[in-house]
């Protein structure tokens, strides 16, 4: 512990956790946080829950326990709106001098958090957690998610960590920069790495969750992967120009090359199979490119619209 010269530092600090229908794992987290609470000696800690719309007995459970401890704080949103904004929701209302977000399944070990707080106490301002291992996790996941930030790193240019995933102890400066980033299309790890600042790794072993079942799927690690993708970068708008533009140029040969053939040996009927694979390569780079402006659209129409993103039904906020 950083006590020489007699200066203990304490500093404050708040636990996110965004919860989605995880009545069997939260008395196995309030336990753990009670003992990491009490233990602490440097840290003065609260706890937020942010609740995104759960139906089962999460917002009871939450409620109840907020009624003994004067450190727990909890947000209950409106409807489900996803664990990004349901973190962004917790992100605006922090008060203290720094910010670390845990799930509530404790994939992300609570206990680890005075290790990262010391190295937060060194100056660094993004303690994020890297998994040394990803247990209960399938082979097609790791594979993806490794594939997909290797392509996020090239085309975004800036830094992305790899093997981490929200949970990370931030500090004053990063929850002020985040908070000023509202975008309506969110992907936090793009927005993590986006903001820069001291950022130093911490190797950790990713547990199985204690309880219930994972609320993603790969429709949904589909959507955000695109967010992440195009909240960067134009780059597929411009690979889709370029492609279109060989195409057309190739195009434009074969057309003078049939144009020469017809005027020097005549009108010759067959040509069936060249024609539909012209027409059919046309077709698919043309309804490609529109796929990938779309993507874009869409987002741009979300965020025209400015509707904010997220809605309060209740909370109790301490400071
Ligand atoms: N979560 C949320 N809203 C959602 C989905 C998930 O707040 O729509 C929370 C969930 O309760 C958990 C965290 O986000 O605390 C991570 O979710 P999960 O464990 O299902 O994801 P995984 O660990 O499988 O990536
Ligand atoms: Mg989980």
């Amino acid at each position: 512990m950083s006590n020489q010269a007699g200066s203990a530092e304490s500093r404050t600090l708040t636990v996110l956790i965004p919860c989605y229908n995880e009545q069997e794992s939260l008395p196995i987290l309030f336990d753990r946080m009670d003992a990491l609470v009490s233990q602490s000696e440097t840290l003065d800690y609260t706890l937020l829950f942010v609740d995104d719309g759960s139906k089962d007995d999460t917002r009871p459970l939450i409620k109840e326990y907020a009624s003994k401890h004067s450190y727990v704080e909890y947000i209950f949103l409106s409807r489900n709106f996803g664990k990004e904004k349901a973190m962004y929701a917790g992100i605006e209302n922090v008060h203290t001098d720094g910010l670390v977000i845990i799930d509530a399944d404790l994939q992300d070990p609570p206990e680890l958090i005075p290790q990262m707080a010391e190295l937060w106490m060194q100056g660094y301002d993004d303690v994020y957690a890297r998994r040394r291992s990803r247990e209960g996790e399938s082979w097609l996941k790791k594979a993806t998610s490794r594939w997909y930030y290797d392509l996020l790193q090239k085309v975004s240019g800036v830094a992305i960590q790899k093997d981490t995933g929200d949970f990370r102890l931030l500090d004053r400066k990063c929850i002020d920069a985040l908070k000023r980033l509202d975008e309506s299309e969110r992907n936090s790890k793009a927005l993590f790495s986006w903001i820069g600042f001291k950022k130093i790794e911490f190797l950790y072993d990713r547990d199985k969750r204690v309880a219930g079942k994972t609320k993603w799927n790969y429709l949904k690690l589909f959507h955000l992967a695109m967010d992440g993708i195009t909240s960067f970068t134009t780059a597929p708008l411009k690979i889709a120009t370029w492609v279109g533009s060989v195409v057309s140029l190739a195009a434009v040969i074969y057309a003078i090359v049939i144009l020469v053939k017809t005027f020097v040996w005549g009108i010759d009927v067959p040509g069936y199979a060249s024609t539909m694979v012209v027409v059919l390569i046309l077709g698919g780079v043309q309804l490609l490119s529109l796929g990938i402006i779309g993507e874009y659209l869409g987002r741009i129409f979300m965020q025209t619209k400015r509707r904010p993103n997220y809605l309060v039904q209740e909370q109790r906020l301490a400071r």
